[in-house]
């Protein structure tokens, strides 16, 4: 079974794959992870990558499609993946579907308004991937869950978010018409309750399709 996950930057998308991916024994596979273990290990695509990332805008497309393409070659993926933030426009979209057959895909909807805050106050942990908002950490700079230190993405600032927002509306939103047409869609909100709340929706809906 092979599953995406869809949403705009700061809907949750990362949270819920960690979850998903757990619970349905999928590899995770998020390119932004992969474009950022690249430059962290200053590789040629890190070096790419890292221009663009850093402006908000996407990744070229044939560099990212590559990259999942191989992705999916790995022997964890041959039963299915969660892929988590791609495909992001058409054309990605249309490139996987020569590739990889898709069973579902979740779409998280989220009002807007609460997006700059979530990424702007938003603190990572190195170690494991969980995030924070800043304002429940009370001073705290390690991760919870796994003592990681907590760091702030480069791109989660204030230009970078929103031309973020402006890349996902023009470019990404429409790929909600694209699986909707296809009857492979799979709705839900996110808003400020606890992860787990929508988690909990997620997984109803999951498990009568995976069983
Ligand atoms: P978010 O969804 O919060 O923006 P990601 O970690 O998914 O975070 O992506 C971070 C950045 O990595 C994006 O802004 C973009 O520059 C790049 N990126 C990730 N996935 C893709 C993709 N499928 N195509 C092009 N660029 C991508
Ligand atoms: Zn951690």
């Amino acid at each position: 079974m092979n599953i995406i996950l869809l949403g705009a930057p700061g809907a949750g998308k990362g949270t819920q794959a960690t979850k998903i991916s757990e619970r349905y024994r999928l590899p995770h596979i998020s390119t932004g992870d992969i474009f950022r273990a690249n430059i962290k290990n200053g590789t040629e695509i890190g070096l790419l990558a890292k221009s663009y990332i850093d402006k908000g805008e996407l990744v070229p497309d044939e560099v990212t499609c590559a990259i999942v393409k191989d992705r999916l070659t790995w022997e964890d993926a041959k039963d299915g993946c969660l892929l988590d933030g791609f495909p992001r426009n058409l054309f990605q979209a249309a490139e996987l579907d020569k590739f990889a057959k898709i069973d579902a895909v979740v779409n998280i909807n989220i009002d807007f308004s609460l997006l700059m805050d979530r990424l702007c106050g938003r603190r990572v942990c190195k170690e494991c991937g969980e995030s924070y908002h800043v304002s429940t950490l009370n001073g705290a700079t390690v991760c919870s869950r796994c003592g990681g230190e907590l760091y702030q993405r480069k791109d989660d600032n204030p230009e970078t978010v929103k031309s973020r927002l402006e890349v996902y509306n023009e470019q990404t939103a429409p790929l909600i018409d694209y699986y909707t047409k296809r009857g492979i869609i799979l709705n839900f909100t996110g808003s400020e309750a606890p992860a787990d709340v929508l988690f909990a929706e997620i997984a109803a809906v999951l498990d009568k399709k995976i069983g």
